[in-house]
């Protein structure tokens, strides 16, 4: 298990929970001793425009700083992705997120979406045919969900129940159908117990991580990464990343 990480991560780019201080910092802190870090390079606007239309990205670029950083998240997805359908499973530690960003719309702290752009950079070279996207964030990925809807080979599934148990059963229920070339998490850690969402445990956490595993190893020769998307209470963001962490690896 590889960790993407870029330096930049941690500038603050804006004045949005997602880009506040600390946040990156907390989950370094908890996984750099343990996982070999690995630097992207900025996606490229072609990458960009996989899945982004060329007004949503002057409007981005007018951000510059933003920019610049959203430009290095994507990368840090894409570079996540192709170490995984390398055979080496990986987590990008990148910032801002992007599962609220649509082909030409962005909203909830997002700019660029990081995971829409690595499955479908896999797509077009032909490194992949099939993929599921698992979001376990407390909130829709609404940018993913509107790039795949039609497209039959990339799933979006976003779990939902109010009950800790019947949520990770419910992942567990929907790996159980899927058939795909790799799997993908948008790994959000908002719904944590002691975060917004007020339901999941550390342990949960690692649980979903083992279940990813599980999976890949039995239908898609074990490529798998994650991304990170949400996660606000710095004090128990790092523990929880890390608890995926070591159920994946
Ligand atoms: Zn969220």
């Amino acid at each position: 298990m590889k960790v993407v990480y870029h330096p930049r991560y941690l500038e603050v780019y804006a004045s949005d929970p997602a880009a506040a201080p600390g946040r990156i910092e907390s989950i370094l802190i908890e996984v750099s001793p343990y996982f070999e870090l690995v630097t992207p390079e900025p996606a490229s606007i072609e990458d960009i425009k996989l899945t982004h239309t060329d007004w949503h990205i002057s409007d981005v670029r007018e951000m510059r700083h933003t920019y610049e950083v959203a430009l290095l998240a994507a990368g840090g997805a894409i570079k996540a992705a192709e170490l995984a359908v390398s055979g080496e499973p990986a987590f990008g530690l990148i910032r801002p997120p992007g599962h609220h960003a649509s082909p030409n719309s962005c909203w909830g702290f997002c700019f660029f979406n990081n995971m829409a752009i690595s499955v479908e950079k896999l797509r077009v070279k032909g490194k992949i045919k099939k993929a599921v996207i698992l979001d376990f964030d407390l909130h829709f990925g609404d940018g993913t969900d509107n790039i795949f809807s039609g497209v039959a080979d990339v799933v979006y599934h976003h779990p939902e129940d109010r009950e800790r148990q019947g949520f990770v059963d419910g992942i567990a229920r929907f790996l159980e159908k899927q058939k795909a070339d790799i799997i993908a998490v948008s790994a959000g850690f908002d719904r944590g117990v002691e975060d917004w969402g007020g339901l999941l445990t550390t342990e949960d956490y690692q649980t979903i991580g083992k279940m990813v595993k599980g999976f890949s190893e039995k239908v898609c020769q074990g490529r798998r990464y994650g991304v990170l998307e949400g996660g606000y209470n710095h004090d128990v963001l790092g523990r929880n990343a890390k608890a995926f962490l070591d159920g994946m690896t």
